[in-house]
């Protein structure tokens, strides 16, 4: 048994590995990478957490009213849409979870009622809570299921109250049937409407709605090696592709001749690009749309690059990117993932193209769950086939 089990390790369903010790689960996940992608190179030993407890700095939680009109609050479990009470989670931000408890301990007195799926009655469905992890900045999103939410002003002061530390204070409106948590509606009740952060050297907007990195300590070392791989010499055309809120490519900026980003999240882009004047990154360019169609309209172009730095969510990458990156033919390729069994995929196709597979780094970036990010530095042999 691990050192630290917690008490709704079985209910939840959030830590599937939490019943092995940190350093077997490390052995586990490295084993994981190995099978899948050693045929196509050396896997490099997986970088584990010195820490590995409350790294998530962004925190969820449902809310559900119970017969008796108490009010829980916490996670769905796996799979349902039932809640498991979750006051304090290991793998959490401690004052994200401190956070929550207040909101659902103040509801009763300003009559704010949880939502009902059943019914539709009541009103809060969720609260989010985000946290920079260097700048401490606290953004709180109340996602409601209606657009009137009762003596709202009056929550938020007395919500900050209890809770200096927070920066903003947002309410998104949710009215629809669906797994999304976030509706497309927000209003900002207090602060700035986004949270900042640093990560490696460079500042980064983050709203309620975009992607940023859930484990700051290990996305540090996970952009070092994809930087380390990239090895750029300042002269360098670099696409970060699936590039969220610009992360990947203003880090590189610095070191690259011009960047190109694309990403299908339009709130996304719209922080990479703010993200980029806020640092006073002058050679980097974001884009909103799909990356397969992008990168096809560039190598349709005669377009060239010579790093792809690219980052896809867990299905991976389309057979459309794929082939237009053989047709962009990037002297380098540093492939990051969170889900080693597609990025095995996409790889035959990589190789089968020319490339080859010099490095795989597996990095841990989520302690006591199955999930395991790797990066993969590929670079063109000269041949095809
Ligand atoms: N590189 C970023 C984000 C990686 S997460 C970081 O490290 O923070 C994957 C990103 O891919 C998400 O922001 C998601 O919105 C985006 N995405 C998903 N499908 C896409 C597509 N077809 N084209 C472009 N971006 C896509």
């Amino acid at each position: 048994m691990s050192e630290n089990v917690c008490a709704l390790y079985k209910k939840c369903g959030g830590c599937q590995m939490m019943n092995l010790p940190y350093d077997e689960q490390l052995k586990w996940k490295e084993k994981q990478v190995r099978i899948l992608l050693d045929k196509y190179g050396r896997v490099s030993p997986i970088i584990g957490m010195d820490n590995p407890y409350h790294y998530r700095n962004k925190v969820q939680a449902a809310f559900k009213a119970l017969r008796d009109g108490r009010v829980i609050s916490g996670v769905y479990q796996s799979g349902t849409h039932r809640v498991v009470p979750v006051d304090a989670c290991l793998l959490e931000d401690e004052t994200a979870d401190a956070i929550i408890v207040t909101i659902r301990s103040m509801l009763r007195s300003f009559k704010i009622q949880a939502y009902d799926e059943d019914s539709g009655r009541g009103i809060l469905r969720h609260v989010l809570v985000k946290r920079g992890f260097t700048s401490g900045e606290v953004m709180v999103v109340l996602i409601s299921a209606k657009p009137a939410f009762p003596s709202v002003n009056n929550f938020v002061k007395a919500l900050r109250e209890k809770h200096p530390e927070i920066t903003t204070v947002i309410l998104n409106v949710n009215p629809y049937e669906t797994n999304l948590v976030l509706g497309p509606h927000e209003r900002v009740l207090y602060g700035k409407g986004f949270i900042e952060d640093t990560l490696c050297g460079k500042v980064f907007r983050i709203s309620a709605k975009s992607f940023y990195q859930i484990n700051p300590v290990q996305t540090e070392i996970l952009y070092g090696k994809a930087m380390e791989f990239a090895a750029l010499t300042g002269q360098e055309t670099v696409i970060d592709a699936y590039c969220g809120i610009g992360t990947i490519g203003l880090v590189a900026s610095d070191k690259a001749a011009r960047v190109i980003g694309v990403e299908l999240n339009r709130d996304a882009v719209h922080d990479a690009i703010a993200n980029c004047k806020r640092n006073a990154v002058k050679n980097a360019r974001f884009y909103c749309g799909d990356a397969g169609d992008f990168m096809t309209a560039m190598a349709e172009n005669g377009e060239k690059a010579d790093v792809l730095f690219m980052d896809p969510p867990r299905a991976g990458s389309s057979p459309a990117f794929l082939q237009s990156t053989l047709t962009l033919t990037p002297k380098k390729i540093v492939y990051i993932s969170c889900n080693p069994e597609t990025q095995a995929r996409d790889l035959a196709v990589l190789t089968k193209g020319g490339y080859k597979v010099r490095a795989v780094q597996p990095v841990d970036m989520f302690p006591h769950t199955h999930h395991v990010e790797t990066v993969v530095l590929m670079t063109k042999t000269g041949r095809n086939g």
